[in-house]
């Protein structure tokens, strides 16, 4: 026997675990919202040059340091397959909107992204992204807009149970002056440091605040705090975030010790998290990125978006809250080969109405064609026989009620109609 071919491990087929309806429903719900609220779709390449990444994500991040699917083309250009969207996002943007001088612009994209990490509950090396990308304003009202979308979103999957943790990272010189006295601080403490934070401390100081390691905890505790070095300018942003957050009836914890792990963001920074999902608890991430459209490329355009982890929301949220359709509604059954004619000349028919219909093909039982309507969950079985046949009718049996009725042929599809509903 050969061999069984399988899945590439941290890389999932999605309706394994939870029915693919779920995915569709969180897909559909995103669309509608942020469509009414100005986005629209973008598609971008999975491919992209890895400098894109190395430049836009951050050459000192975990992420492009040791988590990026990077290959060589036929003609030894390096690729990588994207390991988040903002990077392609903005590209993107700067390929196709600046020139013409429009300098805004807003996005929404899903789809899935790589990133090569030690794959665990909740995290995977191909997973899942819905996200928006907002150009063109460094407004702080929009700010606790973009907050309230992604809000919004949760909520309206009937998700309850989670938290939103805010923060402001500053402008860039803000963070600089943080960082030398992070730097400095952690270098008088770094015999209480982790192996691996030591070399963070070399590389960028900052991801050492996001670091999970036990023994470097208690000297995290007492680092700088960011807010002391806000300008006061990023002050009032951050403060006014707050206040309209308020006044949307948004609620919000303000945490000073979140970094994020992408090097692009600026300003206000925010996390979802929920606390039903075990060690990886963050849903959804995002912040402000003033300067990245300037670092790709292009002009001074101030932006905002955020990301959310499908698997994760999707782990989060149960199929009967969501109103999924039943797989058939309506399953017509032959029991000889003239019904089956019949019911393959009725299909241009039947798929005009509005439930799910399926004809059961093939000569078997009338027993096991019945138990294949149960397994596709129909709730409505149209039979037809060799003596409905002779006798121009058909038979409708309510699998709920489990009762039946004879119906004229002629009757069939204003029923159908009616039960479509
Ligand atoms: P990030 O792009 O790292 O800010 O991530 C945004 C969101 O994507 C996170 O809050 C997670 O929900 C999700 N996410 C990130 N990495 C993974 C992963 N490896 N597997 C599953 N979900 C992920």
């Amino acid at each position: 026997m050969s061999q069984k071919i399988r899945a590439i491990k941290g890389m999932e087929d999605l309706f394994a675990t939870k029915p693919v309806q779920v995915w569709q429903s969180i897909e559909a719900q995103a669309r509608s919202l942020f469509e009414r609220a100005g986005f629209q779709e973008i598609r971008t390449p999975i491919v992209e040059e890895t400098a894109l990444f190395e430049r836009g994500v951050g050459e000192t991040t975990e992420i492009v340091e040791k988590e990026m699917y990077t290959f060589k083309d036929r003609n030894d250009k390096s690729l990588s397959l994207r390991p988040e969207g903002t990077a392609s996002v903005v590209r993107a943007f700067i390929e196709h909107f600046t020139d013409h001088q429009i300098q805004e612009g807003r996005f929404y994209y899903m789809g899935p992204m790589f990133r090569y990490e030690n794959p665990q509950k909740g995290r995977y090396r191909q997973f899942h992204q819905i996200g928006v990308e907002c150009f063109g304003q460094d407004h702080p009202g929009l700010d606790a807009e973009i907050i309230f979308l992604l809000d919004q979103l949760l909520r309206s999957l009937h998700l309850n149970q989670f938290e939103l943790k805010i923060n402001s990272l500053g402008s860039s010189e803000c963070r600089q002056n943080y960082l030398s006295a992070l730097k400095e601080y952690f270098t008088e403490h770094r015999s209480q440091l982790a192996e691996e934070d030591l070399q963070r401390l070399e590389r960028n100081p900052l991801r050492i605040l996001d670091s999970k390691e036990p023994q470097s905890q208690e000297v995290i505790g007492q680092a700088p705090d960011l807010s002391d070095y806000l300008s006061s300018e990023n002050q009032s942003h951050f403060l006014a975030v707050q206040n309209f957050l308020k006044n949307l009836g948004v609620p919000f914890q303000v945490d000073s010790r979140m970094v994020r792990g992408l090097d692009y963001y600026e300003k206000t920074v925010f996390e979802f998290i929920s606390t039903d999902l075990g060690a990886q608890s963050a849903i959804a991430g995002g912040g402000r990125y003033n300067r990245l459209v300037k670092s790709l490329g292009g002009p001074v355009v101030p932006a905002i978006g955020f990301a959310l982890g499908m698997e994760r929301l999707v782990s989060l949220l149960s199929a009967d809250r969501l109103n999924l359709k039943s797989l058939t509604k309506i399953f017509f059954a032959a029991l000889d080969e003239e019904s089956e004619k019949y019911f393959s000349a009725l299909l241009p028919q039947t798929r005009q109405l509005s439930a799910v219909t399926q004809v059961d093909w093939g000569s078997s039982s009338l027993k096991s064609k019945m138990k294949r309507a149960a397994r596709w969950g129909a709730e409505w079985v149209v039979l037809s026989g060799e003596s409905e046949q002779q006798k121009g009718v058909l038979i409708l049996r309510d699998m709920k009620a489990s009762t039946q009725e004879e119906i004229a042929r002629e009757q069939l599809l204003d029923v159908l109609k009616r039960i479509s509903e």
